[in-house]
């Protein structure tokens, strides 16, 4: 059950957090993975910029039960083979960390708007484009039509405070280096660090919703 009340208060409470570290004009996108539709309605009610989705079945089962009208971020790995059937839904593309993808976006939604997901941490098991070929991409993306808005990373899962603001520092770094606007970094557990460290955009969903049964 999602309690649209709570969630209005505990989005108050995120973005209080995001002031008092400084952010202004931060966006915060819901994330509503494994949560119903509701957490959808309820996000929007509560005034986020955005809400993030991982999952192209999931956004698409949730799409037909209706939702008001709110950005989709699409935020979890992506293949391919499932653009087309999301790209009607999709306002920003923040996962884009492949020459398949760009070109597969390109095709289906011609000048989207995307996010070039970098991997900041070297973690294997993340996905996003090394620090390297980051330039290449950015070019690749442009080329075919893609509007690169800007950066997205995951900050470190078990790293303590100063591997989190490498990290963030990293894409910050990257991101006027590019000279893009936008820098996506910061979860539940990290969006005070990343705000501190530049992010213009935090994508938080347990703190808003709980824990994830998923
Ligand atoms: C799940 C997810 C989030 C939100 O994680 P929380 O810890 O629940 O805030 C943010 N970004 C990405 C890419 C995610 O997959």
């Amino acid at each position: 059950m999602v309690d649209p009340a709570e969630v209005a208060d505990r989005i108050s409470l995120v973005r209080d957090e995001i002031l008092r570290a400084g952010g202004v004009g931060v966006q915060l996108v819901a994330v509503t993975k494994s949560f119903p539709r509701d957490a959808i309605v309820a996000a929007a009610l509560g005034g986020c910029d955005a809400v993030g989705e991982n999952y192209a079945q999931e956004l698409l089962a949730k799409m037909e039960e209706g939702v008001p009208p709110v950005d989709i971020h699409f935020i979890g790995g992506l293949q391919s083979n499932k653009v087309k059937s999301i790209a009607p839904y999709v306002a920003l593309w923040q996962s884009v960390d492949s020459m398949s993808v760009i070109h597969e976006i390109a095709k289906r939604a011609p000048g989207a708007r995307v996010l070039l997901q970098v991997n900041t941490t070297g973690e294997q098991s993340k996905g996003g484009i090394a620090t390297d070929d980051v330039l290449a991409f950015h070019d690749a993306a442009l080329q075919s039509g893609l509007t690169v808005e800007g950066l997205m990373t995951i900050g470190p899962t078990e790293g303590s405070v100063s591997q989190r603001r490498d990290s963030f520092t990293i894409l910050r770094q990257m991101v006027d280096e590019l000279g893009l606007s936008v820098c996506s970094m910061g979860m539940s557990d990290d969006f005070v660090q990343a705000v501190e460290c530049g992010s213009t955009m935090v994508r938080v969903g347990s703190r808003l919703f709980g824990q994830r049964l998923a």
